[in-house]
């Protein structure tokens, strides 16, 4: 099959590699869709803490179950996830038990233990034993990836490949806003209206938030407000207008953190989303004087817990969080360098990688 490998950071091949075997508990999946996103740029131009090598990237998937592994339907999902998730009553929940080759699937992309402090309080992207598809095991940037029937969710009937994969990213902005408390009545200031500050921008408005989005670029800050289906709750400003309850920082800017800090109203919460290089991380100036007077809270948010893949399918498939309009560039497997450059200048906004159909 055709994949992208990563064998050193800042450099990629496009390899004709083995089509994985599917271990025991594990499902082989035709991907049909991945997304591109600004952690694949960091992961294949600077590296990043989890990625192991040599390694096929890409933890955005939407799939095909092709063929299940030895011993397949007796794998079972660990503690932790399932229960929040069945208790949202969420129909796009599925047994492990239950998938069949010809099931349309999401890929969580984590895979947990199920038993550590972390996984117990329902947050398995922290689990201790994290292994992260396109980090620590393959990932989506080739024609079939192999994935543990754990971290599959089906996707509901009617909801499209190419909608259903922006689960992934939606799920990293549910556990953001969820972790920076957002509610009714909030203000929530979103710093950046890319694709993940988009999703933060509609999901924020879905859980009554007013939703102002700071965002230098004038397309981009027209894009949010003009597209149909935008919700009427978000506005788009060069510089915030106003105090914000909850800061989302979704471009990896330290100037950007900086405003969001300055913009936070007495109590205001501060939710740590995009990651930084490491240069603009000691950059980076926090008063924590600031941080006592005001009584300000600094979270962070790094991915996504399972039941988060469950709640944003569900968004998609009802039609409450629109996403169509997000797709600006379609590119095969090959082309990866030019999305990566597309990413990196900010120049589109989703970019869908689609590998090419083979036989296993
Ligand atoms: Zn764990």
């Amino acid at each position: 099959m055709q994949a992208v490998v990563i064998r050193e950071v800042g450099a990629f091949e496009l390899a004709d590699l083995p089509v994985p075997e599917p271990g025991a508990g594990e499902a082989l999946i035709r991907v049909s869709v991945t997304g591109l996103c600004r952690t694949d740029l960091k992961i294949v131009r600077h590296g990043h803490r989890d990625l192991t090598l040599p390694r096929v990237p890409g933890e955005e998937v939407v799939g095909e179950i092709v063929s299940l592994g030895p011993e397949g339907a007796e794998a079972a999902r660990p503690a932790g996830a399932a229960g929040p998730a069945a208790a949202s009553g969420a129909t796009t929940t599925a047994e492990p038990a239950s998938f069949a080759p010809g099931d349309r699937v999401y890929v969580y992309p984590g895979v947990w233990c199920g038993e550590c402090p972390s996984c117990r309080r329902g947050a398995e992207n922290l689990c201790r034993q994290m292994r992260i598809m396109g980090f620590h095991r393959d990932g989506g940037f080739a024609e079939y990836v192999a994935a543990p029937l754990q971290s599959l969710i089906r996707v509901p009937d009617g909801l499209g490949d190419e909608e259903a994969v922006f689960a992934e990213p939606l799920s990293c902005c549910l556990n953001a806003l969820e972790l920076g408390g957002v509610g009714e009545g909030d203000v929530l200031g979103v710093w950046g209206a890319g694709p993940a500050g988009t999703l933060l921008s509609r999901a924020g408005s879905l859980r009554g938030a007013e939703v102002v989005v700071v965002e230098p670029d004038e397309q981009r800050r027209a894009f949010l407000t003009a597209t149909p289906g935008a919700p009427p709750q978000v506005s788009a400003h060069e510089l915030p207008p106003g105090p914000v309850d909850v800061a989302v920082v979704a471009v990896g800017d330290p100037r950007a953190y900086e405003a969001a800090i300055a913009a936070l109203a007495p109590r205001g919460r501060l939710v740590v989303f995009s990651g930084l290089l490491p240069a603009d991380d000691a950059a980076l100036h926090v008063s924590l004087s600031a941080v006592h007077y005001h009584e300000h809270t600094f979270v962070g948010a790094y991915g996504c817990s399972f039941r988060h893949g469950v709640d944003a399918l569900d968004l998609l498939a009802t039609g409450r969080l629109r996403v169509d309009d997000l797709i600006s560039h379609r590119l095969p497997l090959a082309a990866l360098d030019e999305g990566l450059d597309l990413v990196a200048r900010r120049a589109g906004m989703k970019v869908h990688l689609y590998p090419e159909r083979g036989t296993p």
